[in-house]
């Protein structure tokens, strides 16, 4: 655990912690759990962190974050709720870069017209070198599904929590970024989203193929969030439908509302390819 929470209620990471200044009498950051917990020094293998002592009421409780290890979806639940947290009380964040293009089929490489291109010039990110250093498998720019997807099954949920991700040129809090389709629907319709590819998390229960359209839908009782495939992009999408039905998948793509779905509102994220869909 990389952040801890202070008799007063502030957040510490375990890399700004000093005893003296401190205090000794730390807890698990899991709003949930708030368990003792104690300090513990780096060395060449591990980065200072907070553990508990597994003794008497040293022991993460079973809602905890900490206490065994995530699957994917309570994993993105859990950053989730700990960026809140960590952004209300001005913990350090790191930048981590986030770049798609290679997986658009329409893409086409800018290297003849490289200074045209200004989302080429993106500034470089501020990356934390030590705690890369400290880290070295936490990476400093993500461009796959799966890369994604290794990320949230490495990396504790506090530290992922940190993490901000530019792309196109735009910052945004990982947990707004990629994150369950309901929160991407909710975020989209206050228009709180961004014309940038979302990420998100969700189970296939329908399948439709018309002819010029395919459609995947994805659980909701309230509402229907629809991933899209046109036609154009059959070529590049080999899955069958048993392939995909109660799959739990990352998907990304670019929202947008539905407008002729007037019964509820309705989000379609547009996919190009089986690089758009990454099966959990
Ligand atoms: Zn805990």
């Amino acid at each position: 655990m990389h952040s801890a929470l202070l008799s007063d209620g502030k957040l510490v990471t375990a890399k700004e912690y000093e005893a003296t200044r401190h205090g000794m009498i730390l807890f698990c950051m899991d709003p949930t759990c708030k368990v003792p917990v104690h300090f513990v020094k780096g060395d060449v293998l591990n980065s200072p962190h907070f553990k508990t002592s597994g003794k008497a009421n040293s022991i993460h409780k079973e809602s905890c974050g900490f206490a065994k290890k995530l699957t994917f979806k309570d994993t993105v639940s859990k950053v989730n709720e700990y960026q809140e947290a960590l952004r209300a009380q001005g913990i350090r964040e790191f930048v981590v870069r986030l770049n798609m293009d290679k997986l658009d089929p329409d893409y086409v490489p800018k290297e003849v017209n490289r200074g045209i291109g200004e989302k080429e010039q993106e500034p470089p990110p501020e990356i934390d070198k030590k705690l890369i250093k400290e880290k070295p498998e936490t990476p400093s720019s993500l461009s796959s599904l799966k890369s994604i997807k290794k990320l949230y099954q490495s990396v504790s949920p506090d530290l992922l929590a940190s993490i901000v991700i530019s792309i196109k040129g735009n910052q945004i809090p990982i947990s707004k970024l990629i994150c369950h389709y309901e929160t991407a629907h909710n975020l989209f319709w206050k228009g709180d989203t961004l014309e940038v590819p979302y990420f998100i998390y969700g189970v296939v229960q329908k399948v439709v193929r018309r002819e010029k359209v395919w459609f995947i839908n994805l659980a909701s009782n309230a509402y229907f969030f629809t991933l899209v495939i046109f036609e154009k992009y059959f070529k590049h999408f080999s899955y069958r439908d048993e392939d995909l039905l109660n799959k739990e998948i990352l998907a990304m793509g670019l929202l947008r509302k539905n407008e002729y779905q007037k019964d509820k509102p309705s989000t379609e994220m547009i996919i190009k390819s089986d690089d758009y869909i990454e099966f959990l």
